[in-house]
């Protein structure tokens, strides 16, 4: 097999002459990043340790190689990822592999059944922050990943597709009759409120439109197998896993449904797909209008998966093969203010902590934001939020280090100077949600500092470096 991907590559540069354009290569591999038992769960509201392992977690991988120029993709099981992990497992890669920490993306799905690697060892908002042991392990896995993809270049044709699927997003932020919004936990009344309740009689509207499209890159062995198929789609998660237990959520499981949909032979290197989260920051799998029947654990993921992977893998048929597709990235890292605290609510932190008993293993909202606005408070006034284009032929790709809201997502799709755009987010660092300033205006648990933890106008300023950045590899 090898003999036969050397001799086809040699023949085409051969031609090179006549051909100017180099032959695209893609390989494609995945590293397994499964915590310990008893990890930290980080999903819920309170860390709990994890007890089982229900399906493994990954560091999914895909290299691009253009002849000139190589870039690195990389889709983690991961809630989120610290700055850090992302800056140490590209220096990694671009030590072992010549590839330019900047051509190298890697984000978090936001499976909420992952162990924490938001963080390092002290609580608190940094730029940079030393490694817990995991948050290493996962670098190092990452790495090793992206060095397995590269051994498995070979030749490659490359096609984009999109294909709509609004069945399964629902944009979680809605007004409610007025008499029925709740105290929020800094007293206050918003004007919307998140997850209001399946059914809720209060409801009055949503706050904004979910982003129904699913973008995809899809690449083939010439006129053969599929190499990889890179997807992205605006859904928070789905969760419902059975205890504490660890899971890739709908994600992991789409990559798997996509794998069996697959026909031709087992021989050669494995299909592997890769589901990035689109702009999933105020969207999720909760049908408010119409609340759905409560399901069984992992029923609902899987029934999600399934259909999305059979939807993007029917479209797979009418999409447009190509053989070669230059390559570019840039990357930013953008001075951005951390949330600014002002001193009333400093004092209303510590007026909270000090009437509120604390009960073990007990949430209480509150407190935990009396917390969460005093760490803010001793951030270092900006912080380094990396921001990034790849250019893939005729399609780019933005990325935001943030849970970023749908409407970002798909202005980004509407400004960019490629047609053929789409945004990813929790890439390269977490930052908490990021509302565009008219959420700011309508408040809520995505706006409220500690859940927030940028400045308001961060989203303007990283549509303003994308749209920089995209109209340079243009
Ligand atoms: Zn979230």
């Amino acid at each position: 097999m090898r003999y036969f991907f050397l001799a086809l590559f040699a023949s085409v540069s051969l031609h090179a002459a006549d051909t100017p354009k180099a032959p695209l290569m893609a390989g494609a591999a995945t590293s397994n990043i499964t915590p310990e038992l008893g990890g930290e769960v980080v999903g819920g509201f309170l860390p709990y340790p994890c007890t089982n392992i229900h399906d493994e977690l990954h560091a999914r991988c895909l290299v691009l190689d253009d002849g000139k120029t190589k870039l690195a993709l990389v889709v983690c099981d991961l809630l989120g990822l610290h700055r850090s992990v992302s800056t140490t497992a590209r220096a990694l890669i671009e030590q072992e592999t010549g590839i330019p920490a900047a051509n190298v993306v890697i984000s978090g799905t936001h499976t909420h059944s992952a162990v924490n690697t938001l963080g390092g060892p002290v609580r608190g908002y940094f730029s940079d922050q030393e490694l817990t042991d995991y948050q290493k392990f996962v670098a190092r896995r990452i790495a090793d990943g992206v060095r397995r993809a590269i051994h498995l270049l070979r030749p490659a044709e490359i096609a984009f597709g999109t294909v709509d699927v609004p069945e399964h997003v629902h944009i979680r932020r809605w007004f409610l009759q007025e008499d029925k919004m709740p105290l929020n936990p800094f007293g206050k009344i918003d004007k919307v409120k998140m997850n209001p309740g399946a059914g809720n009689p209060a409801l009055i509207k949503p706050a904004s439109e979910p982003d129904p499209t699913i973008s995809f890159i899809a690449l083939r062995e010439p006129g053969g197998r599929l190499i990889s198929v890179y997807s992205a789609y605006s859904l928070h998660y789905v969760g419902g896993v059975n205890g504490a237990d660890i899971s890739a959520d709908y994600y992991g499981m789409y990559c798997e449904a996509l794998n069996r949909l697959q026909t031709g032979g087992s021989d050669g290197p494995p299909f592997v797909a890769l589901m990035a989260n689109g702009t999933s920051g105020d969207a999720n799998n909760i049908n408010f209008r119409n609340p759905q029947p409560r399901k069984k654990p992992y029923e609902q993921m899987r029934y999600v998966a399934e259909d999305v992977a059979s939807k993007v893998n029917a479209s797979l048929a009418n999409v447009t093969w190509q053989n070669s597709a230059p390559l570019a990235a840039r990357y930013r890292e953008l001075s951005i203010a951390w949330r600014k605290i002002d001193p009333a609510l400093i004092a209303w932190a510590k007026e909270t902590e000090a009437k509120t008993p604390r009960i073990q293993g007990k949430a209480d909202l509150p407190l935990s934001y009396a917390g969460r606005v005093q760490r803010l408070a001793k951030a270092s006034p900006e912080t380094k939020a990396a921001v990034q284009i790849l250019r893939i032929g005729d399609i780019c790709i933005g990325t935001t280090p943030t849970e970023t809201f749908a409407e970002t997502g798909v202005e980004f799709r509407k400004r960019s100077p490629f047609a053929k755009s789409f945004m990813i987010e929790l890439a390269h660092g977490y930052y908490g949600y990021m509302p565009t300033p008219r959420h700011f205006e309508l408040g809520g648990y995505e706006t409220w500092p500690g859940t927030n933890n940028l400045e308001p106008q961060a989203s303007v300023k990283m549509m303003d470096a994308l749209l920089e950045m995209a109209a340079e590899v243009k």
